[in-house]
């Protein structure tokens, strides 16, 4: 209709309006907006997790459930304690069967539970692009039949939903867990759309990001548990959302950079290693973004299981 906004003028709107509501915890973050650098935007950075971290905020033991590293999902208070790993493990290979393999293999002896997938899972997308022209239709057949008999009310966003959904539930009984579906309403974010405004690459494993107040809405890649190269492109991954058309994109600027925090255990020999794979990451593939890394390690009496 003439004169009615068009749903691109209505989403640029609302990412708009969630770019204001999360730049009250972000800026608290950057530090004050006079002579900002990078320098005093990481040392602002550091001085927040400095005061703001406590042993509550790490696992003591086994997280229960893996949760995708979306930031919806990865800050929902739907679920207690979490592991991150893409569309919960769905591009680890080039395939179904191998990412299975591979995400099986991953989450053994991690004291997980529950396998989970979510509304609107981008990794879900990106394998099911992958996916032959006939189980595309399969998905496709089976997201339209089931919307016609539940209307608005399916938890599923899309075909894709429902393959990440069967990939979810094949690890649940591939690996002997529990399987459960992270619906929007759930979730930390509008379901059309991405509000990331940092990226946590947890070399921690132990982050529970959901139970932090004020941590403005971050992706999680929980990096104890995956080889460097895979770190790599779920990070990679999570640049490409929070900075794309999906994401805040054009918003992040020098002065309001997108965060990356790398974070690390205590005395841990491998965090260096973490923050250089990180950094090249950064500085080829992203070099021309306003991204900014900023390391923290972890102290050691916050850190500690013994409380
Ligand atoms: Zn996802």
């Amino acid at each position: 209709m003439p004169g009615e906004p068009t749903h691109k003028e209505l989403t640029g709107k609302k990412l708009e309006q969630r770019w204001q509501e999360t730049s009250e915890s972000m800026n608290a973050l950057y530090g004050p907006e006079e002579n900002r650098t990078q320098e005093t935007i990481a040392q602002s950075i550091q001085e927040f997790l400095q005061r703001t971290l406590t042993s509550e905020h790490f696992a003591k033991e086994g997280r229960t459930h893996i949760v995708c590293i979306d930031e919806g999902c990865a800050c929902s208070h739907s679920v207690e304690d979490l592991i991150a790993l893409a569309g919960s493990g769905i591009v680890m290979g080039d395939n179904y069967d191998t990412s299975l393999e591979t995400a099986t293999q991953t989450v053994k002896d991690m004291g997980i539970e529950v396998v989970t997938s979510h509304a609107g899972c981008g990794a879900g997308n990106l394998a099911f692009k992958e996916l032959p022209e006939e189980a595309q239709q399969h998905y496709t057949d089976l997201f339209n039949k089931l919307t016609k008999e539940e209307g608005k009310g399916t938890q599923y966003l899309s075909p894709s939903d429902l393959y990440a959904a069967d990939f979810a539930q094949g690890l649940a009984t591939e690996a002997g867990l529990d399987y459960r579906h992270i619906s929007a309403k759930e979730m930390t974010r509008p379901e059309d759309m991405h509000t990331a405004r940092m990226i946590v690459v947890d070399a921690t494993g132990r982050l529970q990001p959901q139970r932090i107040d004020n941590l403005p809405p971050a992706f999680l890649i929980s990096e104890k548990y995956l080889s460097p190269e895979y770190a790599q492109a779920e990070l990679s991954v999570a640049l490409s959302i929070a900075l794309g058309d999906h994401g805040f994109g054009k918003h992040f600027k020098d002065n309001e950079p997108l965060v990356v925090i790398v974070l690390g255990a205590p005395s841990s020999e491998s965090f260096n290693d973490t923050i250089e794979s990180v950094k090249q990451l950064v500085d080829t593939e992203f070099a021309d973004k306003p991204v900014q890394v900023v390391e923290y390690q972890v102290d050691p009496d916050v850190f500690s299981d013994k409380h």
